[in-house]
């Protein structure tokens, strides 16, 4: 409580956070404003089987469309929505995006799982598997599995029971979940074998520099050996070169996302990008 006091009181006193502070609320205002006027849009990267060339999917990754700054990663405001009441009306839109984008991708013919980040605290909301309901009510030729919630590993294990149960429930629906940013988080066998997640998706850090850093090269190694022993899939991100590729594949990883294959796009370049990556034919090379 003295603590809290103090805190106050530093804030109250101080002109630099009280500055931080108008900011702060300056932006809050300016993502609620984005929201109402639709600047947020979903930009979509491939993943793909390196093995057989099969595009097995796109995740979804948020932009804002700014008036004046142009297109702005999630970087630049994502720490703002996070914890403010905007967070699952945010993580909604999200959800609601992704799903309506798989539906209108399958009425085109294109059949994509679609990989939808989802923050802790809507993921641990009590009406989350009502909204995931409601939405693939709304979309009937869909099929649940081809959503794949993601989720940070650092976030499942802060409160495991919770998000396990999230998860239980939503598993009951039928769609997929990603632990991200896997190896990042510390978390213990023992807790990867309580979340019924379907697929381990290695962090980028771990997989830029495992061509360098033996150290890292064992870590990609040992998690694809981890997802073999528990029976999930795996995935790596940030493969940025042929060489990653074929690294990757040695270790028997098969899946891969990343500048290499693709960078994040607009949906309407989804079909396209597909077309032009089938008729590639140097990642087959790589293979065999
Ligand atoms: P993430 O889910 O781990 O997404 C992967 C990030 O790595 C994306 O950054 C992607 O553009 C980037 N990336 C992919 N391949 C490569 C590569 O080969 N090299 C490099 N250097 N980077 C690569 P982005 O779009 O800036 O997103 C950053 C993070 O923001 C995401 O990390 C995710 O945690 C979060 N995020 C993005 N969209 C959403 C969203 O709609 N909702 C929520 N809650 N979080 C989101
Ligand atoms: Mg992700
Ligand atoms: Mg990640
Ligand atoms: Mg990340």
């Amino acid at each position: 409580q003295a603590k809290e006091a103090g805190r106050n009181r530093i804030q109250w006193f101080d002109p630099a956070h009280e500055r931080e502070a108008q900011e702060h609320r300056m932006m809050l205002e300016q993502l609620e404003e984005a929201l109402r006027l639709q600047q947020f849009v979903l930009f979509y990267q491939p993943k793909v089987n390196l093995r057989s060339g099969a595009v097995v999917g796109m995740e979804a990754l948020i932009r804002w469309q700014h008036p004046q700054r142009g297109l702005l990663a999630p970087a630049a405001f994502l720490s703002f929505i996070e914890g403010s009441e905007l967070e699952n009306r945010f993580g909604q839109f999200v959800l609601q995006t992704g799903i309506a984008q798989a539906a209108d991708w399958l009425s085109q013919g294109i059949r994509l799982q679609v990989g939808i980040n989802i923050s802790a605290s809507h993921l641990l909301q009590e009406d989350f598997a009502g909204q995931l309901t409601g939405l693939l009510q709304q979309w009937p030729a869909l099929t649940p599995d081809q959503i794949e919630l993601e989720i940070l590993e650092s976030t499942a294990i802060q409160d495991l029971a919770a998000a396990r149960q999230a998860l239980l429930r939503c598993q009951a629906l039928g769609v997929r979940f990603a632990l991200d940013d896997f190896g990042t988080g510390y978390s213990s066998l023992t807790y990867l074998r309580q979340l019924p997640v379907h697929c381990l998706k290695i962090d980028q850090s771990f997989v830029r520099d495992m061509l360098e850093d033996p150290d890292d090269h064992n870590i990609v190694s040992g998690v694809v050996q981890l997802a073999q022993v528990f029976d999930r899939e795996v995935i790596a991100e940030g493969v940025e070169s042929m060489a990653h590729a074929s690294a990757l594949l040695a270790l028997g990883c098969e899946l891969a996302q990343g500048y290499g294959v693709a960078k994040p796009m607009p949906a309407a370049q989804v079909a396209g990008w597909i077309t032009q990556w089938q008729a590639r034919q140097d990642w087959r090379q790589l293979v065999g």
